[in-house]
């Protein structure tokens, strides 16, 4: 469908769940993909794997979004390495959910450290070989919450409506460039994050999905796949719900 031969893909939290997916749909595509983890350097091999095993390749490289010094270096050992960074997956994310009234100040500088500033960190070290390249996509993974809203996550929510507005925001400082800036906001998806939601929240979501069920990480993948490929050159600053119906 889409190809990416001779792109290189850089995924920030490619190590497990939808980031796994993207990574594996990015490269089944032809990307070259660089595949980040934190802590987790088993299950980012098990993504190479797989990656390979779709007859892709690609690399895992771990660092700390939260880190500015660890993301420059990273990034620039990419370009010196493979030549270019052509799509960034802005897909690291954690979600500490809690009422208002319990929010604690580290639990809120601890989300905002990974959801928002690392997303900025990437993106202000992948803009530039973007520019000279006059080619870029840059992608953000967001939440449907950002959107809809939702009781227990106000921290959480928070950070993904950040990166509406910062995909906004970059989608005109340089659409000029060739470069373009899209957020996708994933619904309820079967991965590690929501693994352990009691049984009856999970149910309460099903019930205001009308396509009834559960998204899988390759449904996400999908949309990531469109919005890094050359036939989404013209869309930019948008917002893609994979939320079956969800939010509408
Ligand atoms: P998981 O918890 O399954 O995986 C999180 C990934 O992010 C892991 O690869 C982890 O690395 C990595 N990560 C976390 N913090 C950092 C960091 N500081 N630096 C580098 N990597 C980091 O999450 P999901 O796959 O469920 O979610 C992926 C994204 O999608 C997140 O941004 C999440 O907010 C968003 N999302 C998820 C939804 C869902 O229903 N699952 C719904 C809407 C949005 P490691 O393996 O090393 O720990």
């Amino acid at each position: 469908m889409f190809q990416l031969k001779g792109r290189v893909a850089l995924v920030t939290g490619g190590s497990r769940g939808i980031g796994r997916a993207i990574s594996v749909a990015l490269a089944r595509a032809g990307a070259f993909v660089v595949v980040n983890y934190r802590g987790n350097e088993a299950a980012a091999h098990e993504t190479l794997e797989e990656i390979r095993k779709a007859g892709g390749d690609g690399a895992i490289l771990g660092f700390d979004v939260a880190d500015p010094a660890a993301v420059d270096e990273a990034i620039q050992g990419i370009v010196e390495r493979h030549g270019s960074l052509d799509i960034l997956v802005n897909n690291a994310g954690l979600a500490i959910d809690q009422l208002l009234m319990r929010v604690k100040p580290e639990e809120i500088d601890k989300t905002f450290a990974t959801n928002v500033a690392g997303a900025i960190y990437c993106a202000k070290a992948a803009i530039r070989p973007m520019m000279r390249k006059k080619h870029g996509r840059i992608i953000q993974i967001s939440s449907v919450v950002a959107e809809s809203g939702n009781p227990g996550q106000v921290v959480y929510s928070a950070s993904k409506a950040a990166l509406i507005g910062m995909t906004k925001t970059l989608a005109r400082e340089y659409a000029s460039r060739g470069i373009t800036v899209n957020t996708v906001t994933p619904g309820f998806i079967e991965t590690d994050m929501t693994a352990n939601l009691p049984e009856a929240a999970r149910q309460g979501i099903l019930a205001q999905t009308p396509v009834g069920r559960i998204g899988r990480p390759e449904e996400v993948a999908a949309a990531v796949l469109f919005l890094a490929s050359d036939e989404a050159s013209y869309v930019t600053g948008q917002t893609l719900g994979v939320n079956g119906g969800m939010y509408v």
